[in-house]
Formats: structure tokens, C-alpha cells, sequence
């Protein structure tokens, strides 16, 4: 019989946190998380500058660290990025990659975001690897077909189940306060997972996060969809009390 899948909750703290605010938070969380099992992996996504102070800080209890973006190689003359080795060796387990604001800001392609997760699977992390529709996308009805080819762009072969969970964050709901209808979600990550078990050996067995403006509010019903194992929480992430609301969510 399937295992079932862990439910994975990631915080993205995107360019937000200087030390005193950020080790705070982050020691908080992780002495809710010392009190209770909350039955789901958790994963903090601090800035670049944070990692390692914040792996520090939650060290001994199972809360693990994430960067938010690699470089594609593993060293060389590339001012101001980091390498995939770099966040590892700063006690980074994960890396978020394919945000759309990365897609967006820094025109990262999808063929760039495939190499970046093959460096991070090199490097022994797990890739979170996001995708998602834009509001135009979505209204004209082709959200499905522009997920299913950001997939396929972005997933490199080496791609395995346990190594790589995916987000599906519709960039129309990233910190909007709107997301898609319940009966949408389900569809685009049974979508997802159909599209994942073709693309590798047990790739039905991926985690596929939903990511688009969850809170405590609205977590519940989300995280309680079928194919919903988990969420990546921007803004809700950068306060103890709300992140643990969704972390607890999950039960
Ligand atoms: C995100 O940035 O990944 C995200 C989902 O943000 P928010 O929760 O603020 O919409």
C-alpha cells in the first residue's frame, strides 16, 4: 500500500528579517514545535543572510532550514549569488526555486530553473519548485496547460519523489488575499500529480504544496484537499502565531 504523503509547511520569508526580529521568530516557532507533533514536516526560508543563524537557532528540534533561490554551478565567478554547496554547508536542508518572483524579477526561465534544481539535488537539498498561472492565464482558461509546460521545463530528469516537492502558487494569489476556489485547487494539483507520476519512478508520490495567500483562515479547508500535502506561506510565515496556526492545520 502508498505511504502517505507527510505534509510539508514551508515559510518564505522572503526579503524580509534582520537578526534580532528574525532569530526571534524563529526561535519561536521552534518551541511551539518542541510542545506537540504537529504530524507535518516544517521548513523556515529565511534571507541569504539569516541561514545560518537561523539554523542554529532551531537546531535540536526537526524544524529545517531553506534557502530561496541557488545558482545553477556549484562555485565560480558569479558576484552576489550562492551556491547550491553553500546553503547546504550553512545548514540549509531545502531551497525554494522557480518562485515567480524570481521568474518575474530576474527573468528566470524555466530551462534556468531546471538547472538550478539539478544543483540542488546535487548538493544533497530538496527542491521546493514552484509553478503557477498568471490572472491572464487563469481567465483565459488555460491555467492547466501553462502549469503542465512549466513542469515539464523546470523538472530535470534526476527529479525524485522524496527529493523535490511542488508548489503550486498562482501568481494572481501571491499576497493578494485571493485565491482559487477549493474545487480549483484540487484540480490543478490532481493535474499535477497526474503529470508528476509520468515523470518519474512513484512521482505520484510527490508533495505538491499549494502556495497563493494561505492563513490561519483559509488554511484548513486548503490543506484538507486531497491532492494538497502542504503549503508555502509567505507573509502568514513572518508571525509565529499565524504560521503555527497553519502548521497546526494539517491535523
Ligand atoms: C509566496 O511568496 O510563496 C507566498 C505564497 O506568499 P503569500 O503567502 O504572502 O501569498
Amino acid at each position: 500500500m502508498a505511504q502517505p504523503r507527510r505534509p510539508l509547511i514551508a515559510g518564505n520569508w522572503k526579503m524580509n528579517g534582520l537578526a534580532k526580529a528574525g532569530l526571534a521568530l524563529a526561535r519561536d516557532i521552534a518551541a511551539r514545535r518542541a510542545a506537540a507533533d504537529p504530524g507535518c514536516d516544517i521548513v523556515l526560508c529565511p534571507p541569504a543572510t539569516l541561514v545560518r543563524a537561523v539554523a542554529e537557532a532551531v537546531a535540536g528540534s526537526v524544524i529545517a532550514v531553506g534557502g530561496q533561490d541557488c545558482h545553477a554551478q556549484p562555485s565560480g565567478a558569479h558576484t552576489g549569488d550562492i551556491a547550491a554547496p553553500m546553503l547546504a554547508d550553512a545548514g540549509c536542508r531545502y531551497v525554494i526555486l522557480g518562485h515567480s518572483e524570481r521568474r518575474q524579477d530576474h527573468d528566470e526561465s524555466s530551462e534556468q530553473v531546471k538547472a538550478k534544481v539539478e544543483a540542488a539535488l546535487a548538493a544533497g537539498l530538496i527542491a521546493i519548485l514552484c509553478v503557477g498561472e498568471s490572472a491572464a492565464e487563469r481567465d483565459a482558461g488555460v491555467a492547466l496547460g501553462v502549469v503542465a509546460r512549466q513542469l515539464g521545463a523546470s523538472l530535470p530528469a534526476m527529479a525524485r519523489p522524496d527529493r523535490v516537492a511542488v508548489a503550486y502558487e498562482p501568481v494572481w494569489a501571491i499576497g493578494t488575499g485571493r485565491t482559487p476556489t477549493l474545487p480549483e485547487i484540487q484540480e490543478m494539483h490532481a493535474h499535477l500529480r497526474d503529470l508528476l507520476s509520468r515523470a518519474m519512478p512513484g512521482g505520484e508520490a510527490t508533495r505538491i504544496l499549494y502556495g497563493g495567500s494561505v492563513k490561519p483562515g483559509n488554511a484548513r479547508p486548503i490543506l484538507g484537499q486531497p491532492d494538497v500535502d502542504g503549503a508555502l506561506v509567505g507573509g502568514a510565515s513572518l508571525k509565529a502565531e499565524d504560521f503555527w496556526a497553519i502548521v497546526q492545520s494539517c491535523r
